[in-house]
């Protein structure tokens, strides 16, 4: 049987677990690998996905234990695990509803790190209401031709696969004719435009796609199937939100595009800070004390105050991200704690970028954009102005939004959980082609 790499299925005892990866590594980690010597032999050994079933290239072990790998393969001085959306969201899917020819096809360039991957999912019309999406997958023999334009596909210009939502069959209610694909991003037809964001870096991106093919074996969990898959990428997307994500390790970029698989992998290292659980974030509530006390705000009992506030959530957060674990080793659950512990999280970020604010002051409202102008910033400040903080502040908003707004999270758990009435809607049980489009 196949188990998801979000349920526990092993709990190691923490000197075990690292006894036997500290073991592994001394015997195989060396800086002078490249990084795609490295990641085969991590990739091929189950560490790099320790959460994935150990059939399929891991260890089956909880994600607690997942992020304590992590943070010991940066204790040791590693270089971690390929990070992105294959290791973070593909791969899981893949293991769920794939086909074993499917996992055999894809899983190991995931954990490998030699392809990369981005979530085609969102529309200009179809963000939220992910189910109206418009792009559309029409079968000719043994492929699908598929026409249509998804936004916000974060990394998609150094990708070599997209996990694709395409509408197959516009005769049934939108949810029923959804089709969920391996998508091939190298091939004519697929073009991707840079959409600039408030950081000043150009993450994400526009796609169109005109008749672009793909293999009719590439359909993973079936045809028309698709709502059901991308209800299983979005629970591991807010699961490793919720968790932070779980990195502590992850210092190199996947695929064959912008990759870094032909450098030495000691190059590539970056020892991260292992306080806050991992989390490597400029206003982590560590880091934003340590600013604090540096330029003397400390003492300002509103900072000390949102710091013991922040502090208290954080913790908040972790026991329940430990109870979640818990429980799931038993089988159990509490409805609705994922929806839960993104919001929390999204909240956590929002409250540290405003204590942020307040700890630097006027020098928050200073940011540059490149290298050159961040220098001149910081040398005309004085390094009052700090870059690299503003930008975690910027993007700050982010989390609100991707992965199921804030407000979406909030509609899950009041129908889902708490029972209450379902919002009205116009569209149920009518064909997809009969619905009012937007534009
Ligand atoms: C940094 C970042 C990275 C992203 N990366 C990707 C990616 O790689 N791939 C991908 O496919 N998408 C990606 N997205 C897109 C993201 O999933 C969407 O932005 C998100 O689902 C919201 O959709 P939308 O932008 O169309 O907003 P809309 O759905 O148009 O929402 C607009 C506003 O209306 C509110 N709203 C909408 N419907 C309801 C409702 N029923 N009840 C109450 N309020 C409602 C929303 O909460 C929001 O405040 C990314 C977004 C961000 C910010």
């Amino acid at each position: 049987m196949t188990t998801t790499a979000d349920s526990a299925t092993v709990t190691a005892t923490a000197d075990d677990l690292t006894t036997e990866l500290t073991g592994w590594l001394a015997a195989n980690w060396d800086p002078e690998l490249t990084v795609e010597e490295w990641w085969d032999r991590l990739g091929r050994s189950g560490w790099a996905t320790p959460t994935w079933p150990v059939e399929w290239y891991g260890k089956g072990l909880s994600r607690a234990d997942g992020v304590r790998v992590q943070q010991a393969i940066t204790a040791f001085g590693a270089l971690g695990a390929p990070g992105g959306l294959g290791t973070l969201l593909a791969g899981p899917t893949i293991t769920v509803h794939g086909t074993d020819e499917q996992r055999e096809r894809y899983l190991l360039d995931i954990v490998t790190g030699r392809k990369a991957w981005c979530q085609l999912f969102s529309e200009p019309g179809a963000g939220s209401d992910l189910a109206g999406l418009n792009t559309r997958a029409e079968l000719d023999g043994d492929e699908w031709i598929v026409n249509g334009q998804k936004v916000w596909t974060s990394g998609g210009h150094w990708s070599d696969l997209g996990m694709l939502l395409a509408r197959t069959d516009p005769d049934v209610p939108k949810h029923q004719g959804i089709t969920y694909f391996a998508f091939d991003m190298h091939q004519p037809g697929v073009e991707v435009r840079p959409l600039r964001e408030l950081t000043g870096r150009a993450m994400f991106n526009e796609v169109f796609l005109t008749d672009v093919r793909v293999p009719a074996d590439a359909a993973i969990g079936g045809i028309n199937n698709g709502w059901a898959v991308a209800n299983t990428t979005l629970m591991f997307e807010r699961s490793g939100l919720g968790a932070g994500g779980g990195g502590g390790s992850v210092s190199a970029l996947p695929g064959t595009v912008g990759g870094d698989l032909p450098r030495r992998a000691g190059d590539l290292l970056r020892v991260r800070d292992l306080v806050d659980g991992g989390a490597a974030s400029p206003i982590s509530v560590t880091n934003l004390a340590a600013l604090a006390r540096a330029n003397g705000t400390l003492d300002d009992p509103n900072v000390r105050q949102t710091l013991a506030q922040l502090y208290s959530m954080n913790e908040i957060a972790r026991y329940t991200n430990l109870r979640q674990r818990a429980l799931a080793r038993e089988g159990r659950e509490i409805a609705g704690l994922g929806n839960i512990a993104k919001l929390s999280m999204s909240r956590i970020l929002r409250m540290s970028r405003d204590l942020c604010g307040r700890i630097l002051g006027p020098y928050a409202t200073l940011h540059a954009y490149d290298a050159g102008e961040q220098e001149a910033l910081v040398a005309a400040t004085g390094g009052g102005a700090r870059p690299g903080i503003t930008e975690s502040m910027l993007f700050a908003q982010a989390p609100q939004i991707y992965g199921g707004t804030d407000e979406i999270q909030h509609n899950i758990i009041g129908e889902r959980v708490l029972g209450l009435p379902k919002e009205p809607s116009a569209d149920k049980g009518k064909p997809f082609r009969e619905l009012p489009k937007n534009g």
